[in-house]
């Protein structure tokens, strides 16, 4: 029996779920979104992303399990299949205690203590010997991670939906059941997956007020400084981060941050930008050439994304809206990539539970 499926939503989260759902001949997909790969948009947030795997989901959660499960899909990525845009690259993360309380040092508070459980999850985790820290530095540890180049990674996926045989078709909705009626078959979908992001605030059918921004500013640079860089906050403002990570295949160095919480600003803001540029050389003076400060960067854009953040956590659950079997993935903060595969497992793993149901209603 062959199963109609929609998703709704083109972002990380969408395309991850559409591509592991495409492995299964039995399934057809239509992938409806209002953006695709290519655009650049502040409703768009994972072109935006950096992007790397930086854990930060606490001990014992579902979000720790999500991160957990999706380290080894993308370390297979990134050895067998260079066309992805995915490569690893060596990290330095370091911890202030003073950085506790602020948003930024709550986001990262898992990411930087130092005997986290992802020490036994990425490959070469050594804590970095205090007498080598900087001053005011109370922990820091090294490790491998990978960085995704979002602007290959995730045409990359498109690329194997496509290949599975999956559709792919642009469209505004208002309302999450009306997708039921967009499946390219012309048929009525049996399922429809929400991962429509921040949008899930607005969209007709979900309307989630648990969802709200958390606005990132970013600058894009040619330099390329070696490691990635990551710390637990900044002196310049308790929602400013700093972090720096280089793209695979000549994606640029993305330098960080922001963690802007229920800001909308889709514009970026020059005066950021510069504190961004400049904490980013204090910490890794090799970004430019020796006595160089900003006017070293050779900048290719500014950008502004916003997290999808949601109060609660991310929803990976069913519903029913209008009649219409609806599984969500939606509200993956600062973390879709690095959670994308252990979410769209789970996510995946619901929708198998209404295909079944559906199968035995029909027996
Ligand atoms: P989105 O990418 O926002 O996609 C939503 C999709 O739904 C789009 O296709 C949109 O068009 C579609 N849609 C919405 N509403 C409708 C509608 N009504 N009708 C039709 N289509 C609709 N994560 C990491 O794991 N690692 C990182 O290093 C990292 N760095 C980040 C840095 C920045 C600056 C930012 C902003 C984010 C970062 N993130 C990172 C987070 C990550 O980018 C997000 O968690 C992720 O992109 C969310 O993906 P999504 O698919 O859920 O949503």
């Amino acid at each position: 029996m062959m199963n109609n499926i929609v998703v709704l939503g083109a972002g990380v989260s969408g395309l991850t779920t559409a591509y592991l759902l495409s492995q299964d001949p039995s399934n057809k997909i239509t992938v409806l979104a209002k953006h695709m790969p290519g655009d650049y948009d502040i409703e768009y947030a994972s072109p935006w992303a950096g992007a790397n795997y930086m854990p930060v989901g606490k001990e014992g959660s579902a979000h720790h399990k999500w991160e957990l499960n999706t380290w080894p899909a993308l370390k297979e990525i990134a050895e067998k299949y260079p066309e992805a845009g995915i490569h690893f690259r060596g990290t330095l993360i370091y911890n202030r205690k003073k950085d506790q309380e602020t948003d930024t040092g709550k986001w990262f508070s898992e990411l930087t203590q130092p005997n986290p459980w992802y020490k036994d999850v990425v490959p070469d985790f050594k804590s970095i010997p205090s007498d080598q820290l900087a001053p005011g530095v109370d922990n820091g540890q090294e490790f491998t991670s990978v960085c995704i180049n979002t602007a290959v990674y995730l045409p990359w996926l498109v690329g194997q939906c496509l290949k599975n045989g999956a559709v792919f078709k642009r469209a505004v909705l208002k309302h999450i059941a009306d997708a039921a009626n967009a499946h390219h078959t012309g048929e009525r979908a049996d399922v429809v997956i929400n991962c429509t992001g921040l949008s899930s605030k607005t969209l007709g059918g979900v309307v989630d007020d648990k969802m709200y921004p958390a606005r990132g500013q970013i600058v894009v640079v040619r330099n390329d400084p070696g490691p990635m860089i990551s710390t637990s906050g900044t002196d310049d403002g308790e929602d400013e981060a700093l972090y720096i990570m280089t793209r695979a295949a000549g994606g640029g160095t993305i330098l960080g941050g922001s963690y802007q919480k229920h800001n909308w600003s889709g514009i970026p803001d020059m005066n950021l930008a510069n504190r961004i540029m400049k904490r980013c050389i204090d910490i890794c003076p090799s970004l430019v050439k020796e006595g160089q400060g900003i006017e070293g960067l050779d900048i290719i854009r500014h950008g502004v994304g916003l997290r999808p953040l949601r109060e609660g956590g991310t929803r990976i659950e069913k519903d029913k809206v209008d009649g219409v079997a609806i599984v969500h993935n939606y509200g993956h903060g600062g973390f879709g990539y690095q959670a994308s595969f252990g979410c769209a497992y789970s996510a995946v793993s619901l929708v198998k539970e209404i295909l079944q149901n559906k199968s035995r209603a029909k027996l």
